[in-house]
């Protein structure tokens, strides 16, 4: 039972003891955000308007320049992280993966990552970000507002796929509806290219149940966990159901830890302790659940 864990980080600064209880050596965050400085700003001007987008204040917690933004993490104990980046119209991709391929050059702690958009050459550069090292592929269905079933993404599907890089794929319904948005739709692509590794971000949020059935279909698919089970996304979104816990028994080895760093509208240990709920509340989980979704299982994934 709960007995057998330590006791869930206080705050950002208790992390580090919380994790050495366990037996980590550290964290491995597969959803972290870091962009070029004038699409960031443009971006926490976005969450600055978050009432009339979400309608809800979002303020974020880290907002700080590039290198406070990685000693953060690191002071957290964040060994490895995916930096994720993602275009919202056409000609935006290719430069955003020059861009994250740099930053992973420079930031040890940071795995080379990429992004696409349904448009000519999308398989040229997502091949060519492939051959560079990119560990890790971020999509995002409702941001780019794109059929993630649209034919110019084909191959590009299947580069990923035969790569055995994970995809962290935004397809959820929340926290805001897209065009294409929906599991449903998603399974599509699972169907067509079953060897694809995807990880459904933020669980497939808030249709919970509906992605730990896809994770139970198709051997390839995970979930992150990020945003899912705060306060703040109970209120917004969706709470998780009440048999959550119960529910990850069967599933321990499918979920991932992610986080949205750092447009966070509270703190990064608020995230773990989520998490670490889940874990107590079923002997079934404890400490073993924890150590696979920290760290073992997004570590194999990002091929750390
Ligand atoms: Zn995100």
């Amino acid at each position: 039972m709960s007995v057998a864990l330590p006791a869930p980080p206080v705050d950002d600064a208790d992390v580090p003891r919380w994790t050495a209880e366990l037996g980590l050596p550290g964290l491995v965050d597969i959803h972290v955000h870091f962009l070029p400085e004038p699409m960031l700003r443009k971006v926490w001007a976005y969450f600055d308007r978050a009432e009339h987008n979400y309608g809800r204040p979002w303020p974020i917690t880290y907002r700080f320049d590039e290198d406070t933004r990685v000693d953060v993490l690191r002071a957290l104990g964040v060994q490895t992280f995916a930096p994720l980046v993602y275009p919202h119209k056409p000609d935006m991709a290719q430069w955003l993966n020059s861009w994250v391929l740099d930053f992973a050059a420079r930031t040890p702690e940071a795995v080379p990552t990429a992004t696409m958009y349904p448009e000519p050459g999308v398989a040229d550069y997502l091949g060519a970000a492939l051959d560079a090292g990119a560990r890790c592929i971020k999509v995002h269905v409702q941001v780019g507002a794109f059929d993630p079933l649209d034919p110019l993404l084909d191959p590009a599907w299947a580069l990923i796929a035969e790569a055995g890089v994970p995809a962290v794929v935004h397809c959820g319904h929340g926290p805001l509806r897209g065009d294409h948005t929906g599991l449903d739709v998603f399974e599509q692509v699972l169907t067509a290219h079953p060897d694809l590794v995807a990880v459904l971000a933020h669980a497939g949020m808030p249709d919970y149940l509906a992605a730990l059935g896809l994770a139970e279909r198709f051997e390839n698919v995970y979930l992150d966990t990020t945003m899912v089970g705060t306060a703040f996304t109970a209120d917004m979104v969706a709470p998780l159901p009440d048999n959550w816990p119960a529910l990850l028994v069967d599933l321990g080895d499918k979920i991932v830890l992610g986080s949205d760093y750092p447009q966070l509208p509270y703190q990064y240990a608020e995230q773990l302790r989520a998490i670490h709920g889940w874990a107590a509340a079923d002997d079934r989980l404890g400490a073993g659940f924890l150590r696979r979704v920290l760290h073992d299982t997004p570590a194999r994934l990002l091929g750390v």
